[in-house]
């Protein structure tokens, strides 16, 4: 992306979780001035004409690096949502690929977008085709939201195949290649739930008016209804390249880039409602979302710990959802007004969630 618009686009800062090789070689393609790794104790490269350095705080000030104006923040997990804040309080357009900052603090986010005179734009391949669908129209013409959903590698399956999913099943997703813990999300269907909260926070509409759809083709990548009943979609072959490039150009449009678009060779386009039985995470997500407060916070630590937990094999994947479900049942709902209060429930639903894990394995 960056390598084909090399006038549009000049990378500053680059930071990596873990991998300080990849972000090493995107330093010697790109020469950003700086080069975080958030975990310490990673080795840093010994040479490089980039400052190196390593840690959270580190990963915090890159997020409101000066000579930045735009912050793309893909980070996995609750961990992205203070990054979010500090570079909208920077006033820094940030390019949101990290859905947990709007879920686990929705209030939060959209309150700093208001005060920080920074701007949010949706790198979620669903949101980007909405705010794409939504572009000129007036506030409040949207009427329904019509999310897509691929159904994941087990659309079909029958509850008694789903509880004896292996790591290897989840992982292959039919046409999304991603990363291992939001590919299982997505096989869980509780990708969807964190989108639907996604949704709610970032175009303002209520929960009754934000609907999910599974259409295996992943060609529509959402749909939006207006108060006149005509509806708008956004279609293209899957690849993330596109959202991300519609963001970091919004509001002009770069020439070329994606895949061209062939409808016939997409062939048929094919709708289903989600599935009733075996896919819990998704309406356990939404009702933490209508819930609101530190209720969807909850959720996602809940979530994030039992994917975890059935990455390393000490979890079903049947069971994902029973933990979740009981680790929310264990929280009560607090206000989410402070960043405080956003990790306080974190850290508690974490810690409730573990405490479950080593039982559910032996039942
Ligand atoms: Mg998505």
């Amino acid at each position: 992306m960056l390598g084909r618009f090399p006038d549009s686009f000049r990378l500053v800062a680059a930071t990596a979780g873990q991998d300080a090789e990849r972000l090493a070689e995107i330093a010697d393609r790109f020469n950003p001035a700086l080069c975080v790794v958030a975990d310490d104790r990673v080795p840093l490269p010994a040479t490089s004409k980039s400052q190196w350095r390593s840690g959270r705080s580190a990963l915090l000030e890159a997020a409101a690096y000066p000579e930045a104006d735009i912050v793309l923040n893909a980070i996995v997990g609750a961990a992205g949502l203070e990054p979010t804040l500090l570079a909208l309080a920077a006033g820094k357009r940030v390019a949101l690929a990290n859905k947990e900052s709007l879920v686990c603090g929705g209030e939060l986010v959209m309150a700093a977008v208001r005060e920080g005179g920074g701007e949010l734009l949706p790198v979620d391949s669903e949101h980007s085709a909405i705010f794409q669908c939504l572009a000129g129209e007036e506030r409040g013409a949207a009427r329904r939201l019509i999310l897509t959903a691929s159904g994941g590698p087990f659309r079909g399956w029958t509850e008694a195949q789903l509880e004896r999913v292996r790591v290897s099943d989840a992982l292959q997703h039919p046409t999304w290649n991603m990363g291992a813990k939001i590919t299982v999300d997505s096989a869980t269907l509780a990708n969807k739930a964190l989108e639907v909260i996604e949704a709610h926070y970032l175009f303002g509409m209520d929960y009754d008016d934000i609907d999910a759809v599974v259409h295996p083709q992943s060609i529509i990548h959402s749909m939006v209804e207006f108060t006149d009943g005509s509806v708008l979609a956004q279609l293209g072959f899957p690849s993330m390249e596109l959202p991300v490039q519609y963001a970091l150009a919004y509001p002009a449009r770069q020439k070329g880039g994606a895949e061209p678009f062939d409808p016939v060779r997409a062939g048929d386009l094919t709708f289903e409602p989600l599935p009733e039985r075996g896919f819990d995470a998704f309406a356990l997500g939404v009702q933490a979302g209508r819930a609101g407060g530190t209720m969807p916070a909850v959720y996602n630590a809940a979530k994030e710990v039992a994917v975890a937990a059935f990455l390393d094999g000490r979890l079903s994947f049947a069971a994902i959802p029973r933990l979740i479900e009981t680790t929310l049942d264990r929280s009560a709902s607090t206000a989410a007004g402070s960043l405080a209060a956003v990790l306080e429930a974190d850290a508690r639903a974490r810690s409730v969630c573990h405490s479950l894990i080593d039982p559910e394995v032996h039942c």
